[in-house]
């Protein structure tokens, strides 16, 4: 199918908690009148940017267009928790297995990599911060997976420390978590100052249009893409839309789209701050990321919560269903830090990630001049970072040994149409949740 007509764009009722303690109110033009460039990049995420920068830079003399439907600082990939990962949550322990958590160990710290020289070489301001990051369990459940996990970090010769529950109530302030594995290289970030950053300082052969999503794309001959008030033709396409390509025929349906929510607290006065001890800033992500939290306590004092995953087909997140959330985190952080009951949540939000069956990307030629880099399965800060810039060098013929890796991660596979996607992922996270609820 040539023409497509986009008929969902993400839409989240809530504000962008990163963004605005930023306090940045630039809004990127949209797009005014017709355009012609050489490459269009729908999507200015991570995938979409790291596209478009590596691009650029490959070709200084060709224009890149990139269009995106939200503004810049409030899509998704400005709206995660800010970690940039530079290990695989889970290894596995066949050799399989332990290929494949190698393949993707070096496809996020090539990511994470090339997102600290960008971040370096122009001085981004977004709390880059090496703090490292726990492993979290919260009952005695999950004591098999924590010792697992460390002879999965051995065996791929990774440092680690293990921490009980004594040695967590001090570096963390709570007695909540049981046991954690610690590794040292993962990093925190604002992501909505990272992403702002990113679009400030691409190369000047690319320019970025804000609040301008594409809502027809024309793939035959040559590419064109509306926009509510403009019109973009370029020579080739890169789709970087995530959690919303699924409506689109290329897609095949082999992706969807979840939800999932943060909420960010006040920063904690002296007093509550001598409650907690001296603690510095630090993040923990949960043995099962679908159903236990991701924590943070930020630089400035802060805690953030992200917790909670929805079936979103629709892209949208009401503003109903935020409060709803707010009052989840608020009654999950008092059961976490019960000394603290006065901390006041500042921001709740939501915002999309995307899934495959088989934790596999749709990534390369869609069709000759159509390529793609979605179906994130989380964890997109290093690792769609790594895939959008290895799909540059993929599309214009480059050398890069990493580009095996590629291959070697496999694509999204099949998933069955709606209603019985609904009904298969409605029951899986229900058994997820099932299964994980003593970490909740
Ligand atoms: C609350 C939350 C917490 C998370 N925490 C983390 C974390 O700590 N670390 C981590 O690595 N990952 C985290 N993630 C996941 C991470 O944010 C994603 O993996 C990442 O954003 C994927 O990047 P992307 O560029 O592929 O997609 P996206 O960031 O989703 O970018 C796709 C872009 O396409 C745009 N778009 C869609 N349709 C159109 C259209 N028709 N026209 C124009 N533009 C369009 C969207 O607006 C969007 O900006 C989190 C996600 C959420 C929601």
């Amino acid at each position: 199918m040539s023409q497509m007509k986009i008929k969902n764009l993400p839409l989240d009722q809530n504000i962008n908690g990163w963004a605005a303690l930023r306090g940045d109110t630039t809004r990127h033009p949209a797009l005014h009148g017709k355009v012609t460039a050489d490459w269009l990049v729908i999507g200015a995420g991570f995938a979409g940017l790291a596209f478009a920068r590596r691009i650029a830079e490959l070709r200084p003399h060709e224009h890149v267009v990139v269009l995106e439907a939200l503004d810049v600082a409030d899509n998704a990939s400005a709206r995660n928790s800010g970690f940039v990962i530079d290990l695989p949550h889970t290894v596995g322990s066949t050799s399989a297995e332990l290929e494949h958590a190698n393949t993707y160990r070096r496809l996020l710290q090539y990511g994470l990599h090339h997102l600290k020289d960008t971040v370096d070489r122009h001085e981004i301001e977004c709390d880059w911060l090496n703090s490292g990051k726990y492993h979290c369990a919260v009952s005695e459940q999950f004591d098999g997976e924590i010792a697992h996990y460390q002879k999965e970090l051995t065996t791929l010769g990774e440092s680690f420390e293990y921490l009980d529950n004594a040695a967590l109530k001090q570096r963390l302030g709570t007695s909540f978590y049981r046991s954690a594995v610690y590794t040292p290289n993962c990093i925190l970030v604002n992501p909505a100052a990272l992403i702002s950053g990113l679009v400030a300082t691409l190369p000047e052969n690319v320019t970025v249009y804000a609040n301008s999503p594409a809502l027809q794309i024309e793939t035959q001959g040559t590419i064109r893409a509306e926009t509510p008030h403009g019109e973009v033709r370029a020579r080739k396409l890169m789709l970087a839309i995530n959690g919303a390509a699924r409506g689109l025929p290329l897609f095949k349906g082999n992706v969807f789209a979840m939800s999932t929510f943060a909420t960010l607290t006040e920063p904690l006065t002296p007093e509550q701050r001598r409650v907690i001890g001296d603690i510095s800033a630090w993040g923990s992500t949960p043995v099962n990321a679908l159903a236990g939290a991701t924590l943070r306590y930020t630089s400035d004092h802060r805690f953030l919560i992200r917790e909670h995953v929805n079936f979103a087909p629709g892209l949208v997140t009401s503003a109903v269903e935020t409060g709803r959330h707010a009052r989840r985190h608020q009654k999950l952080f008092a059961r976490i830090y019960p000394q603290l009951q006065d901390v006041n949540m500042a921001y709740t939000w939501s915002g999309l990630i995307s899934i495959t069956r088989n934790g596999a990307p749709v990534w390369g030629n869609l069709s000759e001049n159509v390529y793609s880099s979605a179906g994130c399965n989380g964890s997109g800060s290093s690792k769609q970072s790594a895939f959008g810039r290895l799909l540059a060098e993929h599309a214009l013929g480059e050398d890069n040994p990493l580009l095996a890796d590629m291959e070697a991660v496999g694509r999204a596979n099949y998933l069955p149409p709606r209603p019985f996607l609904d009904v298969g992922v409605k029951s899986f996270m229900a058994r997820e949740r099932w299964r994980s609820r003593s970490e909740m």
